[in-house]
């Protein structure tokens, strides 16, 4: 399997990373652990703030989210017998929040990128002992070479995947080493100067 960019999960970050690729002309494969009923039938969030509702809608997936979402413009609290409207969305300045469940966006998400050619595969974890092409790009420099996944994404929450090298020659490790040491240090320069 090649790809440009390889997303493991199809959650709502991973599927809609991957439409938004698609949309600038990258291509994406998705790898999910579970299958697709068990992601469409998963109850979690209800809620979309403004800003995922309008990334819906501006990558083509909010079509249904518009039709059939309950937008809340506020609340009312009641006390002495009077109740009080506290109006959210005028002080948000015309923002809301959509109460539309998240497996119905993930229903909407999927249905989209199939549509769209995008490619998922189900019921496949990224896991222990499998082998992937990894390709750094960093600078001016791109470096590849086949890593081979140590222990599952999940026993670090969903962090980070860590992997070893299985064919990296030295003059492209060493090159790695200083490359990545030289991106931390900028990163690290720039958040201490906006810190
Ligand atoms: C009870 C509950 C209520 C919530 N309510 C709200 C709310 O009202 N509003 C709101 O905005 N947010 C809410 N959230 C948070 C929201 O659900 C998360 O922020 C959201 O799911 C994160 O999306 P994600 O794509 O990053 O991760 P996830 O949704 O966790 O998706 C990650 C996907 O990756 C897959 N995966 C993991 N490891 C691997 C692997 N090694 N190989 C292959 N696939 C893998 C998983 O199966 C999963 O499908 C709630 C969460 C919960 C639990």
């Amino acid at each position: 399997m090649q790809t440009q960019v390889g997303i493991i999960g199809a959650g709502p970050a991973g599927l809609l990373l991957s439409q938004m690729l698609h949309l600038r002309g990258i291509e994406s494969v998705i790898i999910e652990s579970r299958s697709r009923d068990a992601i469409e039938a998963t109850i979690r969030a209800g809620v979309l703030e403004q800003s995922t509702v309008d990334l819906m809608v501006e990558i083509g997936a909010g079509e249904r989210l518009k039709r059939e979402g309950f937008v809340h413009h506020g609340i009312e609290l009641r006390f002495g017998g009077r109740g009080h409207r506290i109006n959210l969305h005028d002080l948000a300045n015309g923002r809301t929040i959509t109460v539309y469940a998240q497996h119905e966006v993930l229903k909407d998400l999927i249905a989209l990128r199939l549509r769209t050619g995008g490619v998922i595969h189900f019921e496949k974890p990224l896991d222990e002992k499998l082998e992937v092409e990894l390709i750094f790009h960093i600078s001016k420099s791109t470096i590849r070479g086949k890593a081979q996944m140590l222990f599952p994404m999940w026993a670090t929450q969903g962090w980070m995947q860590p992997f070893r090298f299985v064919d990296l020659s030295d003059e492209n490790r060493h090159s790695l080493d200083i490359n990545l040491k030289s991106f931390l240090g900028e990163t690290a320069k720039g958040a201490a100067a906006g810190a």
